[in-house]
């Protein structure tokens, strides 16, 4: 079953939207950055506590600028800190009190004027400009009341997240623990990386760069010896895989005569979902499951594991941690320099993201084909062309996958 790229795509999130993660962690506040949470985060208290000012300027009734100039009576100042509600400044008719950003407005205001649209002689403020009702006051409870969702469950932690858990509190938080991941590099020319390869052999990098990827997804990578193109060890280590929530095959899946890695899993009672995707690089590409276990066997050439990780490994595994599912989302930019491509493909291929501000560029990077980790190294993204375009011409829109 070889499956268009979208719909092998949407075959893997419908699976892994019935995924659930298997248990959870307490952690650190800073040790959560990255993990997700399993417990939702909400407000212990009305976000703003207090109306809050958002300038430095004069806390006022705008109905006493309705004519301006104005000249009002300074009654006090309020900083940052000073007690809200119980404050001791009090604004009745004409009055004002110099305020300072994220300062209480006091009782009787209901405007902050910025304190450049003012002139201060003594006790005596000039206002130059109207205010509406409300203007630079965040009423409390504006952001958030007290008891609302700020972030759900299921959300990866990220900087402002870490920001949310702070605000209300959290110097522990609930996140669910990580998927482990079984990976299984096989093909009898791999070799352990510490060995020194002879002329024929190459050393095993697709284990390390899915362990990576692996890592970076959430998940726990948990490296397997690498397999011969051997049936019987070959089915013992995807039995020993099949151990973990999750398995990841790189190499055995093309046509070759000893590119046994399906075959292996069909004496194992797989169930295959696609064996196939029309894409480049990665074509081969396989998912499917053995009893509840789901596996990707996915090409050996390096740089197909890894694209093919990234397109379809990443949702299953990303459910597995618990995350709430996304869609791929493919940002653009301008193409640099004119692409020729074959059609019936959908192409991802390693390329150069550059320029500055709102004028991103693209180039493709020099390559020697799926084999070239190197190339792939020193990219930064992907372009993707439609199966259908023979040539795209200097200064067109592309897709991009950033990386
Ligand atoms: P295969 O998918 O098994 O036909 O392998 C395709 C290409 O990827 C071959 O050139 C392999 O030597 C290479 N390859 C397979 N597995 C690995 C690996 N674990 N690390 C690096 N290269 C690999
Ligand atoms: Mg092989």
């Amino acid at each position: 079953m070889i499956l268009s790229f979208e719909d092998a795509r949407r075959t893997v999130e419908d699976h892994a939207a019935r995924l659930k993660p298997h248990a959870r962690e307490t952690v650190e506040l800073l040790a959560s950055l990255g993990r997700v949470l399993a417990d939702p985060l909400t407000a212990d208290r009305d976000f703003p506590p207090f109306p809050r000012s958002t300038r430095d300027g004069y806390a006022v009734r705008s109905a006493d600028l309705v004519k301006v100039p104005a000249t009002l009576t300074v009654v006090g100042e309020i900083k940052a800190g000073m007690p809200a509600g119980a404050s001791p400044v009090n604004i009745g008719h004409s009055q004002a009190a110099s305020i300072m950003t994220g300062a209480p407005a006091p009782v009787g205001s209901d405007a902050v004027v910025m304190v450049e649209y003012t002139s201060r002689i003594g006790d005596q403020v000039t206002v130059l400009q109207q205010v509406s009702g409300g203007e630079n006051i965040v009423p409390a409870g504006a952001e958030a009341k007290q008891g609302d969702l700020l972030l759900p469950a299921g959300t990866r932690v990220e900087y402002a997240g870490i920001a949310i858990a702070a605000s209300v509190g959290k110097i522990r938080l609930e996140v669910y623990s990580r998927p482990k991941v079984a990976i299984l590099a096989t093909g009898d020319e791999v070799v352990e990386v510490r060995h020194q390869p002879a002329s024929n052999q190459i050393r095993n990098s697709n284990t390390y760069s899915l362990a990576a990827q692996v890592l970076l997804s959430g998940g726990e990578p948990v490296l397997l010896p690498i397999a011969p193109d051997e049936p019987a060890r070959l089915r013992e280590l995807i039995r020993a895989g099949l151990k973990s929530q999750l398995l990841l095959l790189s190499g055995g899946v093309s046509m070759g005569k000893y590119d046994l890695v399906e075959q292996m899993l069909q004496d194992l009672n797989a169930e295959f979902f696609f064996t196939g995707a029309k894409i480049q690089p990665g074509k081969p590409v396989v998912f499917g499951r053995v009893a509840a276990k789901y596996f990707f066997g996915l090409p050996g050439n390096p740089v197909s594991t890894m694209v093919t990780f990234e397109l379809f490994a990443r949702p299953v595994l990303e459910a597995l941690a618990g995350m709430a599912p996304r869609k791929l989302i493919f940002l653009h930019a301008r193409l640099k320099t004119e692409i020729k491509a074959k059609t019936g493909l959908k192409r991802f291929l390693p390329a150069q993201l550059s320029g500055e501000f709102d004028n991103a560029e693209v180039e493709l990077a020099r390559w020697q084909g799926s084999g070239d980790a190197a190339a792939t190294a020193r990219a930064n993204c992907y372009v993707v062309i439609p199966p259908d375009r023979e040539k795209i011409a200097a200064g067109e829109w592309v897709a991009v996958l950033p990386r």
